[in-house]
């Protein structure tokens, strides 16, 4: 059996939850089993023993502690939003500080209001020690490209610090799922969400006027790293209208966007993303508690990788990425 704690590790995606936000995490009850559901919910509050434990099993030395979403993304009221999530990340810091070198954090922000998400990323950073942010899809049918951003990418670029996009479900159900609930959630709907947001990012020039700008990417990458040819060759020849870009697509994902392994242990993906934008893009992530430690723990210590790139993946890419 592969001794899974061989290469030390920082895990990326890793979730909690606060007592006070599971009525925005009920949301996406839709998209699990209720067995799951229920267990996830008790592991996502245990901050010690249980969560210390898994990570001890495949040598996790640092998790990046992210709130299970959507959050207070999914919250109608902006003030109550912004309160909300000043208060969870607050909470976060506690058990950073409670366990030294343990968790990092991804803050969690009222994207409602962009001028305030970039005061408290700000914050969160420069005070409470975290790495970055998570965001969970869009917000009430608003993706991070729109215009009104602008101000929040100009902060994220200043402080360099990482946005993960993570999965969320779409504002409305498109009708290529009528009739077919299985795919709307992880099994394929969110792939398609979150790499539609992450493109309309790249195509809308975020990285060309903020080229400081850092996006984290989970899922190997959403697919996107098996597409990168086709990008590149169909953008020349596509109707494009006003854009304009100063790179063709795939640039991008060498110079702004970064990827983790969160809930794909195969061996075929990981090979594509590290041969389609190398090691120094492709981190280690779990997806606690919703996959299972040991079979990503076990599954990364016998993958197909050169030493030098277990090494990155596992630990030294999300180092130099987050400063941890
Ligand atoms: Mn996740």
């Amino acid at each position: 059996m592969t001794d899974m704690t061989r290469t030390p590790k920082i895990a990326l995606e890793e979730h909690f939850m606060h007592p006070d936000f599971i009525g925005y995490f009920n949301r996406t009850a839709i998209n699990i089993s209720p067995d799951l559901f229920g267990k996830a919910l008790e592991s996502l509050q245990d901050f010690g023993e249980r969560r210390l434990e898994a990570m001890d099993q495949i040598g996790v030395r640092t998790a990046v502690l992210s709130l299970a979403g959507p959050g207070v993304q999914a919250e109608r009221e902006t003030a109550t939003a912004c309160r909300l999530a000043s208060q969870v990340n607050d909470y976060l810091a506690e058990k950073m500080s409670a366990q030294p070198g343990r968790y990092g954090g991804f803050a969690h922000l009222p994207m409602q209001d962009p001028a305030a998400a970039a005061d408290e990323l700000e914050r969160c950073i420069r005070q409470l020690g975290m790495q970055g942010a998570m965001i969970n899809g869009q917000t009430n049918g608003t993706y991070l490209d729109d215009d009104r951003y602008a101000p929040f990418w100009e902060r994220v670029s200043d402080l360099g610090a990482a946005i993960y996009i993570h999965p969320n479900n779409p504002a409305d159900m498109g009708y290529m799922y009528h009739n077919h609930p299985e795919l709307f959630g992880p099994v394929w709907s969110w792939t398609v969400e979150t790499a539609t947001h992450a493109l309309r990012l790249l195509f809308s020039g975020t990285f060309d006027r903020y080229p400081g700008a850092k996006l984290i990417l989970g899922h190997m990458g959403e697919t996107l790293p098996f597409l990168l040819w086709r990008l590149d060759s169909r953008w020349e020849i596509s109707n494009r209208g006003t854009m304009r870009l100063a790179h063709p697509p795939s640039h991008y994902f060498r110079t702004n966007i970064w990827m983790t392994t969160s809930g794909v242990c195969a061996d075929a993906p990981l090979r594509c993303a590290l041969d389609s934008v190398g090691a120094g893009r492709v981190m280690f992530a779990v997806d606690y508690p919703f996959e299972r430690p040991a079979e990503a723990g076990e599954w990364i210590e016998a993958a197909p990788l050169t030493e030098a790139e277990r090494q990155a993946v596992c630990f030294g890419t999300a180092q130099a990425l987050l400063g941890l």
